[in-house]
């Protein structure tokens, strides 16, 4: 410990430093008020033993200036008899104890230990205030960091009390409940979220017994102009006793997802009804034929071509499942590089000659000898421009026209496929990229598809974030524009 002696009289300073300094402390001489000062001012002491009268400012005066520096400090007055008075003022001012002259060793260790017990304890109760206070500012950190967790979450929070009072909620929870004004902290939860079930779920949780850390999950649909449905769960807070001391409920928005089940599910409803037809023309056939096998060949081999058609766009509607299918799982998304387009538009429109002379459709391409490279699967990109040139000469006119545009526009390729054929109505035409949309009418009644093609063509569209647009007059012609990046972007 640290120990400051002032005092104007040698043989007292030389006698403590002695006893002092062989107790363990570390101590400093200082011969009058002056030299006093200096110390305190220029150090820090566990103790000072002060003498009150010297010459310099007094010992009452040093003591003040020691214990504005630290009260902490243990101040023992050292005094003659004639000062006794004064060293019972000096105690009344903060010293804490005093020592008259002259003294023994022993007295002196004794008056210096139990000071300096003294100044640990008061050190010790210092810390522990430090520890405290610093403890009390965590908890109400973490308690705004929680507060402020809960009040960002995404799904929707409501604390009820084991009295059934609303406690908690969040932003969120608000929303998700559609309250107009903010419920009262303490209201009943009948009251405060206005929704019978919820406060069911959480009275449940509250009063009946559940086994431990078991949740009462329910989903909950809101009607109205905009529908939603929740789920939610509700669990018990225990904090270590045997009955709750409240209730939770998170509140999950699964809208999306009861959507996307529901497309899922009308999705495979339409494929299984569209796989249906011709598989059951199929097997009519079959047991059409089987029933008189052999009595008229004539009209089996007619029955056995059209078992061939079906079967034939049966195979059509499969394959073009299994690109829907592969499109939509990203990790099936071909591999892409720098690819020309004007021999993929060529091979394609070879292809498609022999369908078009039979309805006497002309195709006119157009590529433009600058078009820039694009970074694209070859099998999209045939994909793409089949469908949409094999719809322009399908529904077509005899006699009719299909032009196939290529070039660059800034930093994209545009495509344009163009026909005079049937046209497509407007009612019709905000349908048309739907899955197994196909528009029925006098024209398209004897045309074969599968409703598919242009949903697939969509599909590549849009994983190229590139654009589609449709034009169309009935009786005149079909205009399908497309937009896909070039390589080199803005160019
Ligand atoms: P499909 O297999 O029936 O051809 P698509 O998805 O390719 O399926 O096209 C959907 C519907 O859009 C077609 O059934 C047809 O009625 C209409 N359609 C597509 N392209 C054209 C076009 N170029 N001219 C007129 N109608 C078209």
């Amino acid at each position: 410990m640290r120990i400051l002696v002032v005092d104007d009289e040698r043989s007292i300073r030389v006698g403590c430093q002695e006893i002092l300094t062989k107790a363990g402390h570390q101590t400093d001489m200082a011969e009058d008020g002056f030299q006093g000062q200096s110390f305190i001012r220029g150090d820090h002491y566990d103790m000072v033993l002060l003498d009150l009268k010297m010459p310099g400012p007094s010992g009452l005066e040093l003591l003040e200036e020691i214990r504005r520096i630290d009260p902490e400090t243990v101040t023992i007055i050292i005094t003659g008899y004639a000062t006794i008075e004064t060293a019972v003022e000096a105690i009344k001012k903060g010293a804490y104890d005093y020592i008259p002259k002259p003294f023994t060793p022993d007295a002196l260790r004794r008056v210096v230990d139990r000071g300096l017990e003294r100044r640990r304890l008061a050190l010790e109760a210092a810390q522990l205030r430090q520890e405290r206070e610093r403890s009390l500012l965590e908890v109400a950190q973490e308690r705004s960091q929680t507060r402020t967790i809960i009040q960002c979450m995404a799904d929707g929070v409501l604390v009820a009390n084991r009295q059934g009072q609303l406690v908690l909620f969040n932003p969120a929870a608000l929303s998700m409940l559609r309250l107009q004004a903010t419920p009262q902290i303490g209201a009943s939860l009948e009251e405060g979220i206005q929704n019978e079930r919820i406060s069911r779920l959480l009275l449940s949780m509250l009063k009946e017994r559940h086994a431990p850390q078991s949740f009462l999950s329910e989903e909950i649909s809101l009607p109205g102009e905009f529908p939603a449905t929740f789920m939610v769960n509700v669990a018990a807070a225990m904090a270590g006793e045997e009955e709750p001391i409240g209730a939770i409920a998170v509140l999950r928005d699964i809208t999306k997802l009861k959507e996307l089940e529901r497309i899922k599910s009308d999705f495979v409803t339409m494929v299984a009804h569209e796989l249906k037809a011709p598989l059951a023309a199929i097997s009519g056939y079959v047991d059409v034929i089987l029933g008189s096998l052999g009595e008229d060949i004539e009209q089996e081999r007619k029955m056995l071509e059209r078992c061939q058609e079906r079967a034939y766009s049966l195979l059509a509607l499969i394959k073009d499942l299994l690109d829907i299918s592969s499109l939509e799982s990203s990790s099936a998304t071909s591999k892409r590089e720098p690819l020309q387009l004007r021999p993929v538009i060529q091979d394609i429109a070879d292809f498609l000659k022999g369908m078009a002379a039979e309805n006497e459709i002309q195709v006119q391409l157009s590529i433009a000898e600058d078009l820039p490279l694009i970074s694209a699967g070859r099998r999209e990109m045939e994909r793409l421009l089949t469908n949409l040139l094999n719809n322009a000469i399908k529904y077509n006119v005899r006699g009719g026209k299909v032009y196939l545009d290529a070039r660059r526009q800034d930093g994209f390729i545009r495509i344009e496929v163009r026909d005079t054929g049937i046209g497509i109505s407007p009612e019709a035409l905000p349908h048309i990229f739907d899955e197994f949309y196909r528009v029925k009418n006098d024209c398209t009644r004897l045309i074969a598809g599968t409703g598919l093609g242009l949903a697939i063509v969509k599909k590549i569209v849009n994983s190229y974030f590139g654009q589609i647009e449709v034009k169309s007059e009935e009786g005149k012609g079909s205009t399908f524009s497309i937009l896909l990046p070039a390589i080199g972007g803005s160019l």
